[in-house]
């Protein structure tokens, strides 16, 4: 047996379910199976007294020694289940299987003493562990200390397969590790005393013991950081040299023009030092790739609209692109507004522009007469061509990775200087990691004469009072925003209540104009929505999170959010910022039930104590834990990380970085490297071509 043989040979498993293996996780040779890593540990030393079982603290599984006392099949036919009770002489818990209920009764012995090992759940004051593993006293010894956990998807288990299967399968085929290659260089495992290849599959399956497991785990994150950064620089390194930039050497008529008579306000310090950066950046001749970082409300879009005119002066065609329709929309309005009087040539395309519009707008873009085009994901459609494209600005840049900023790279002979903008702020070697050699331009300076947003949580009981604040806010002329959770937009229950209160809001404050918005609406009739509450012709705009990024609506000095309990941290910022946005002081209304958990508790009131994002972004951090977050940082990426985190391993992604610049600069094409070249090559095999686009 060698790395690349079929599983389908592998003892156990054959024809039918290395198919299983290969559809549900891509599993296909015996060195994929030796790289699906356990998700976790559990320490099988350890015995549980059932007596013992209480409370929150309990690990993901346990294991308990004892007789089962009663089994029983209940129900017919296909919904039967066997129910077994199991005594420890502590007590006793419910053991429940569902598959093959009557196999399981035959094979459980009651005068045998049997080592159970699942995950109890508590029910009615009652605990059960359904389809714990069983084994004899004896077996239970051999499977002592540490144990991987095999990640496993629902059909997985319905066809009965078993982490404890996985475990045995890779027990079959660990003896050829050993005929694994190093995929690292010697240098590097040596000078950073790396665990080798071979011990380190053999330790991550198998560990000895946690020292040995934590040098297998630190190994394999190392190696897999490594591959990433070295695809990267790799790519980064050939780019600054093959790709030669548009050079913007001049300020011209229309960034005067504008900046004399159309600009509506002073810019603040942060971003003439920001707009002094971009453009000393674009004139080197070398192709710009820059992060500006800015919170909420910071006033991006001015910056990115001035850089887009220098852009245009330059004799070259802008881009900006925004995650969402409305967002594309709001862009299209308010940057048409704002240049107007200059006589610049604004288009928007998104999803839902019409067949007619979208072919003169191809027309336009590629006879030179559109200046700038604004718009969602459409605009990195193949079908669309620019005459000249020079500057492209990517807004809120995190549904947006490398590949498909590469997509737009593509649309030039010279490739385009690109501004990723974003909210959030994210750590330099992470954005570097993420989104490939970037610099990082900050605005950290909100304009001037903004009163922080005052945040508030409020309780159902306290509803009258809110609504009278409302009532207040609208004398004033003021406008409000009411938002309603719509996590999955199929959730019939979310949708009700959003429609419920836009009928109650709607009744009770009679007097005044309300808009009404979600995700599931035409994007025509959402649009016309918006544009009711953004023009000031509806007063409040019930809606849900589709508002979350971008919206301006300046007047707008309220946001209730309601059932805020269910909203990230990050989220409510987002949403939060969508006020404050003028010089009048604004509120944040964090709507939430009586009945909520301690953590639950502390996420709001990292909202009511502070508005910077910064500070939100760490705690939400701390309290969701990486989760979600990762997720987002990983959808950038052109493979999937099994092992590191991009959120919490930071270290090990500076240490990779390090190293993979060390090999590169000594040995540039990797030619007295072929194990890593062809690891690399395998791993990024059907990702964008990098060595083509520069
Ligand atoms: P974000 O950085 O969140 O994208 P926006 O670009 O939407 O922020 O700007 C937020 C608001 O601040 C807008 O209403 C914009 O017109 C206003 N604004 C931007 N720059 C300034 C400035 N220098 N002085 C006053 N208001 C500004
Ligand atoms: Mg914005």
């Amino acid at each position: 047996m060698a790395p690349d043989t079929d599983i389908k040979f592998v003892k156990g498993i054959g024809p039918a379910r290395a198919l299983l293996l290969r559809d549900e996780l891509g599993i296909k040779t015996v060195g994929d199976l030796l790289r699906h890593y356990p998700s976790h540990y559990v320490d099988r030393s350890a015995i549980y007294r059932i007596s013992d079982l209480r409370g929150s603290d309990l690990p993901a599984a346990v294991q308990l020694r004892g007789r089962f006392i009663s089994m029983s099949v209940q129900g017919e036919g296909r919904k039967s289940r066997l129910v077994a009770i199991f005594s420890d002489g502590t007590g006793t818990i419910e053991t429940v299987w569902f598959q093959r209920p009557r196999q399981v009764a035959r094979a459980l012995n009651p005068d045998v003493t049997y080592v159970i090992f699942g995950k109890p759940v508590e029910f009615n004051r009652h605990w059960s562990i359904a389809h714990p593993e069983v084994d004899t006293e004896s077996a239970a010894t051999d499977r002592k200390g540490l144990r991987g956990v095999y990640p496993l998807t629902e059909k997985l288990r319905s066809r009965g397969i078993s982490s404890r299967l996985i475990a045995a399968w890779i027990d079959e085929i660990l003896p050829i590790t050993a005929s694994i290659p190093e995929v690292l260089p010697h240098e590097i495992t040596a000078g950073l005393s790396l665990m080798p290849l071979d011990q380190t599959l053999r330790a991550i399956h198998r560990p000895a013991n946690m020292l040995e497991l934590d040098k297998a785990r630190y190994r394999l994150k190392f190696e897999e950081l490594f591959f990433l950064e070295l695809n990267i620089l790799r790519y980064s390194r050939s780019r600054n040299k093959a790709l030669r930039g548009h050079i913007f050497g001049k300020i011209g008529q229309y960034f005067h023009d504008f900046y004399s008579q159309c600009l509506p306000f002073e810019l603040t310090g942060a971003q003439k030092r920001v707009i002094k950066e971009i453009r000393a950046d674009m004139a080197t001749g070398r192709q710009m790739n820059r992060l500006l970082q800015g919170d909420v409300g910071s006033g991006k879009t001015l910056v990115a609209l001035l850089c887009m005119l220098i852009a245009i002066d330059n004799g070259t065609q802008a881009c900006l692109m925004a995650p969402t329709e409305i967002l594309a929309t709001q862009h299209f309005q308010t940057i048409s507004g704002l240049a107007a009087a200059i006589g610049v040539n604004i288009r928007l395309l998104t999803g839902s522009t019409p067949a007619r519009e979208r072919g003169e707008i191809h027309a336009g873009l590629l006879d030179g007469t559109i200046h700038i085009l604004i718009g969602t994901h459409a605009v990195i459609e193949d079908t669309v061509r620019f005459a000249n494209l020079g500057f492209v600005v990517i807004d809120e840049q995190h549904r947006f990775g490398v590949a498909q900023r590469a997509k737009l790279w593509n649309k030039a002979a010279i490739a385009p200087h690109v501004l990723v903008m974003t909210a959030t702020p994210i750590p330099r070697t992470l954005a570097m990691t993420v989104y490939g050699d970037l610099d990082v331009s900050i605005i950290d300076e909100l304009p001037p004469g903004r009163k922080p947003v005052l945040t508030l949580l409020r309780y159902d009981s306290q509803r009258q009072s809110v609504y009278d604040g409302i009532h207040r806010q609208l004398l004033q002329g003021r406008q409000v925003y009411i938002v309603y959770p719509l996590i999955d937009e199929n959730e019939k229950s979310d949708l009700h209540s959003l429609e419920q209160g836009y009928e109650f809001i709607s009744h009770l404050f009679k007097d005044f104009k309300v808009a009404y918005v979600h995700g599931r609406m035409k994007p025509a009739e959402k649009d016309r929505q918006m544009t009711r509450f953004a023009s000031g012709d509806a007063h409040i705009l019930v809606a849900t999170t589709v508002i979350e990024v971008g919206v301006n609506v300046p007047n707008a000095s309220v946001m209730v959010i309601e059932n805020a309990e269910r909203f990230g941290l990050s989220q409510l910022h987002q949403l939060r910022g969508r006020v404050g946005r003028g010089a009048d002081q604004s509120y944040c209304i964090l709507m939430s039930k009586e009945s909520i958990g301690k953590d639950t508790r502390r996420r709001l009131e990292v909202m009511t104590s502070t508005t910077d994002g910064f500070i939100v972004s760490e705690a939400d951090l701390k309290l969701r834990g990486p989760g979600d977050i990762e997720g987002t940082m990983q959808s950038g990426l052109p493979i999937e990380l099994k092992m590191a985190s991009l959120v919490t391993d930071g270290p090990v992604i500076e240490s990779a970085r390090a190293a993979a610049i060390g090999l590169l600069d000594s040995d540039p094409s990797l030619g007295s490297h072929p194990a890593v070249r062809a690891r690399w090559a395998e791993l990024f095999a059907g990702t964008q071509d990098w060595a083509r686009i520069s």
